[in-house]
């Protein structure tokens, strides 16, 4: 397999093959990939729709007259069947499922993004598949724009966010046409998009998608925000037996995207130009050791000093005992808490601290060598 880190995003439209409520069969189909993947080393993330679908027709005959629940009671109402779902078809394959529920204001906020990074990562060490949801009971638009919307840029943040190799979205049509095929029978599918420009943009917007509440536009933007922090992207359809296997091996089934920016390049870019400059930390030779010649993560007991002040998230500079400059990276810590857990084991952070985020003042996969 060509992908070590795939995010799967499976839309309402495929969830439901075209009714109006899940359709098992449909889904099962999805859980047999998806468990063909882990078997072979590969971590998935799943960002499922099909909660207001199900919530919808759940609650269909049971509303008092003239009773028009709100789109968030109707999705909670949903989301829990969604799981359970998920939960009793992946179980036949021995797979744990962890529901993760998302909103924008969870990946803008420094802390927000973190905890989520670090709980899916958990996750996925331990082997079950997240699956991944807007949490619409509390996603309002009215609030900050709070919303994301639809779930073609929750997987591209997703994808982000974890770091995956492959988005794969998966729909119920074969991918981007130069044309609505629906109402122009010579359109042609694009089986590779290299710049998404406006031409493409244009030829997306007539071609929709049936049920779900992104169209094509939504999965175009989506399928940018991707590629250009260095993920490949697959549209393409998902009632296709084996189309998420075939999207893995890299067999380019629908239309594809390749990443147009190296991971490793763009996380750099981003962690440098979000560098503190109000703080930074000093680091002994041992800790440069395990960073430049083992690459591991920093922990606090090669911590040597902390100057100045930061909070939990934000990208400092680590310096070598001759003050140089050599990596930058997100703070797992605040200032305060670092300080005092500088030079100590880990298994010392939760009694000195009376809490813990972990072992490590710097993640391995927040950190970047300069
Ligand atoms: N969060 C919505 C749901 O589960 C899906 C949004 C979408 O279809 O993109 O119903």
């Amino acid at each position: 397999m060509r992908y070590r880190r795939v995010v799967a995003k499976f839309g309402t439209s495929l969830l439901t093959a075209g009714s109006d409520r899940l359709d098992l069969v449909a889904m099962s189909q999805l859980v047999g990939q998806v468990a063909r993947l882990r078997a072979d080393g590969i971590e998935v993330v799943v960002v499922s729709s099909g909660a207001r679908a199900a919530g919808r027709h759940r609650l269909a005959r049971r509303l008092p007259e003239g009773f028009t629940p709100s789109r968030q009671a109707v999705a909670s109402v949903g989301q829990s069947q969604l799981m359970q779902s998920w939960d009793e078809l992946f179980d036949w394959h021995d797979i744990i499922v962890a529901q993760v529920l998302l909103t924008r204001r969870d990946l803008a906020d420094r802390q927000g993004y973190l905890n989520a990074r670090n709980a899916l990562r958990d996750l996925l060490e331990m082997g079950t598949v997240p699956v991944v949801n807007e949490n619409d009971a509390v996603a309002m638009d009215q609030v900050l724009a709070s919303r994301i919307g639809e779930n073609d840029s929750l997987a591209a943040f997703v994808a982000n966010l974890v770091e995956a190799d492959l988005l794969a979205i998966l729909t119920d049509v074969e991918g981007f046409y130069d044309d609505d095929p629906r109402t122009n029978p010579a359109a042609n599918l694009m089986s590779r998009i290299e710049r998404v420009d406006v031409v493409v943009e244009n030829a997306a917007k007539g071609t929709g998608s049936f049920g779900g509440s992104g169209g094509m536009s939504t999965k175009l933007k989506a399928a940018n925000i991707a590629a250009q922090s260095g993920i490949d992207v697959v549209v393409t359809n998902g009632h296709r037996p084996g189309s998420l296997l075939d999207a893995a091996a890299g067999k380019e089934p629908g239309t594809f995207f390749p990443a147009v920016s190296d991971r490793l390049e763009s996380r750099k870019r981003w962690l440098l130009a979000n560098i503190s400059r109000t703080g930074h930390i000093v680091v002994d030779e041992g800790a440069v050791d395990a960073l430049r010649v083992r690459g591991r993560s920093l922990l606090p007991a090669g911590v040597t000093s902390v100057a100045g002040s930061f909070a939990r998230g934000d990208t400092i500079e680590v310096r070598d005992p001759a003050g140089s400059l050599t990596a930058a990276g997100t703070a797992n810590y605040d200032s305060a808490a670092l300080a005092q857990i500088r030079g100590l084991r880990s298994d010392r952070i939760a009694s000195v601290l009376g809490y813990a985020y972990g072992e490590e003042a710097i993640h391995r996969d927040n950190l970047v060598l300069l």
